[in-house]
C-alpha cells in the first residue's frame, strides 16, 4: 500500500477501506469469496505486462515462454480437477467464457459444415453468396436456457443481453408450486423449440440440477448441452456434486467463473469434450483479445488449491452452512424459494415483511450484512426492485464460520427484516426503495455482525 500511496494515495485509501469493510461486515453475496494470499500474489506481478495472443505454443507475440508455462499448468490442473478432456483458461470473465462457448458451438455446428459444403478451408475462401448464406445461418440459431426470474443468468438468452440478440431464444422456468425445475416441462419446450444450444446453470437457483436428464433432453432434440457452472464450480471441484449432478461427464461444453465457489481470481474458463477443443481454443482472437497472464497464473494457483483435501472439506462446509442458514431462517418463519437449499445459496422472499428486495438489501447493508436483491420466480416487483434477497455462504465459510454461526446470522437477518418499515414517497405513495430501519436494531446487529 505504501508504494501505491506514493503515486495515488486515494487508491491506496480505497484498498485499505475495502479491507476494513470486508472485515467489519458479513459478506453473504453468493457470488463472492476471499481468494487466498497465494492467489492474490500470483496476480500482482510482472506477468501482467505481457502480451500473448494465441494459444500455448502458438502465439502472435514473441517471448511468451513463461505465459505458456502458467497457462499450461492452469489447464492441466483444470482437466485433472474436473476430469475434463480439455480446458481453456483464457476467458477474462464468466461472460467471456460463455461467448467463447457460443462461438465454439456455432463454429462446430454451423460454420464447419458450411465450409465443408462449399469445399472451403476458411471463411475467406467462400464465395460472396456462400458467405451471405453462412452469416444468415449463424444469425438464425436457437438457444433455450433458464429464465432470469427462475434463477438463470443474463447470458443464457436474456433479450437485453448479447446472448438474446445472437440467438432466437426461449426460456424455461420452474414449477409454480414447488419452485423446482420441471424436467418434463423443459423436455416439452425443447421438443417444440428445437434449440441448437440447451443451457443449464444458474445464478440464483438454490437446488441441484440433474445433468444426466438435461443431456437426455439435449440428445433427443439434437441440441448441444452447455452447462454454465459459474456459481457451483467449487462444489463440483470439491466433489459435493457428483454423478448425475456433476456436469462434466454429461455436457458437451461447460463454462465457469473462477472467483465464486472456486475461490480463485476474477476470471472465466471453458471445459469441453475433445471434439470442441479446437473451436474453443480459437476464443482468442475470435472473441477475446490478449489473455491476462497474471490472472492465468492465479487461476493455476487456485486450481492447485482446489485439488487438495482441504478444499473438498471447504466445499462440504459451504453447503452444510447454507443448509444451516436456510434452516435458521425457516424456523423464524422466513419464506424461502423452494423451501431450502442443496447448494451454496439461499433465496428469501421478503414480501411477507412488506418489503421489496431493494429495501431489504439496503437495510441489511446498514446493519453490516452484505447481500444482494434478486428476483424470485414470477416476481411481482420486477427485476430492479425485486421481492427477493439472495444469500450465499462461500465467503463466510472461507473465514471459518460454522453452522452455529449461521443460526446467529439467520437471527440477525430476521431481526433486521422485522425491524424495517417501508416508507412512502413525498406525495404519500408507497416507495419501493425507501425504508426506515430502527436505529437500535441497526446498531445492535452491526455490532454482532462485526463480532462474528
Ligand atoms: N454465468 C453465471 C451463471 C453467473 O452467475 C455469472 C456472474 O454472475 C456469469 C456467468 C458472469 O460472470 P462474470 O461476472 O465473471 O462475467
Amino acid at each position: 500500500l505504501d508504494l501505491i500511496s506514493q503515486v495515488e494515495p486515494r487508491v491506496a485509501e480505497a484498498v485499505r477501506q475495502e479491507l476494513q469493510d470486508q472485515r467489519e461486515s458479513l459478506k453473504l453475496i453468493a457470488s463472492e469469496n476471499y481468494a487466498s494470499p497465494a492467489v492474490l500474489a500470483a496476480m500482482g506481478n510482472w506477468l501482467s505486462d505481457k502480451y500473448a495472443e494465441g494459444t500455448i505454443g502458438r502465439r502472435f507475440y514473441a517471448g511468451c515462454r513463461n505465459v505458456d508455462t502458467v497457462e499450461q499448468i492452469a489447464a492441466d490442473h483444470a482437466t485433472a480437477l474436473f476430469g475434463a478432456a480439455h480446458a481453456y483458461v483464457q476467458p477474462h470473465s464468466g461472460i467471456d467464457a460463455n461467448l467463447v462457448a457460443f462461438w465454439a458451438v456455432l463454429a462446430q455446428r454451423v460454420e464447419a459444415p458450411a465450409l465443408a459444403r462449399a469445399q472451403a478451408r476458411h471463411v475467406n475462401d467462400l464465395s460472396d453468396s456462400d458467405w451471405e448464406d453462412l452469416r444468415r445461418d449463424l444469425g438464425n440459431q436457437r438457444m433455450l436456457g433458464m429464465s432470469l426470474d427462475a434463477g438463470g443468468h443474463l447470458t443464457h438468452g436474456f433479450r437485453p443481453n448479447i446472448s438474446g440478440k445472437m440467438f432466437h431464444q426461449a426460456s424455461y422456468g420452474t414449477d409454480p408450486a414447488t419452485g423446482l425445475l420441471d424436467y418434463d416441462q423443459v423436455r416439452a419446450q425443447a421438443r417444440e423449440f428445437r434449440p441448437l444450444i440447451l443451457i443449464a446453470g444458474y445464478s440464483a437457483y438454490p437446488r441441484k440440477i440433474n445433468f444426466r436428464v438435461m443431456r437426455e433432453i439435449a440428445d433427443e432434440v439434437g441440441a448441444t448441452l452447455m452447462v454454465d457452472m459459474a456459481h457451483f464450480a467449487g462444489l463440483v471441484a470439491g466433489k459435493v456434486f457428483t454423478g448425475d449432478y456433476d456436469p462434466i461427464p454429461h455436457a458437451h461444453i461447460v463454462t465457469t467463473t473462477t472467483h465464486k465457489t472456486l475461490r480463485g481470481p476474477r476470471g472465466g474458463m471453458v471445459l469441453c469434450q475433445s471434439e470442441l477443443a479446437e473451436q474453443v481454443d480459437r476464443g482468442c482472437p475470435m472473441v477475446l483479445g490478449g489473455p491476462l497472464p497474471h490472472v492465468m497464473a492465479a487461476k493455476a494457483v487456485a486450481l492447485a488449491e482446489a485439488r487438495t483435501p482441504d478444499f473438498a472439506r471447504y466445499a462440504q462446509a459451504v453447503v452444510a452452512n447454507a443448509q444451516a442458514l436456510a434452516e435458521g431462517l425457516r424456523r423464524r418463519n422466513v419464506t424461502l424459494v423452494t423451501g431450502g437449499t442443496d447448494n451454496h445459496l439461499v433465496l428469501l422472499d421478503v414480501s411477507p415483511f412488506g418489503l421489496t428486495g431493494r429495501q431489504a438489501e439496503a437495510a441489511l447493508l446498514d446493519a453490516g450484512v452484505v447481500t444482494n436483491r434478486n428476483a424470485i420466480p414470477r416476481d411481482p416487483a420486477g427485476a430492479w426492485y425485486t421481492s427477493g434477497i439472495r444469500l450465499g455462504t462461500p465467503a463466510l465459510t472461507t473465514r471459518g464460520l460454522n453452522q452455529a454461526d449461521m443460526d446467529r446470522i439467520a437471527h440477525l437477518i430476521h431481526t433486521v427484516l422485522a425491524g424495517t418499515q417501508p416508507a412512502t414517497t413525498p406525495d404519500g405513495k408507497p416507495s419501493p426503495a425507501k425504508y426506515t430501519l430502527d436505529a437500535k436494531v441497526r446498531d445492535q446487529v452491526s455490532e454482532e455482525a462485526a463480532d462474528l
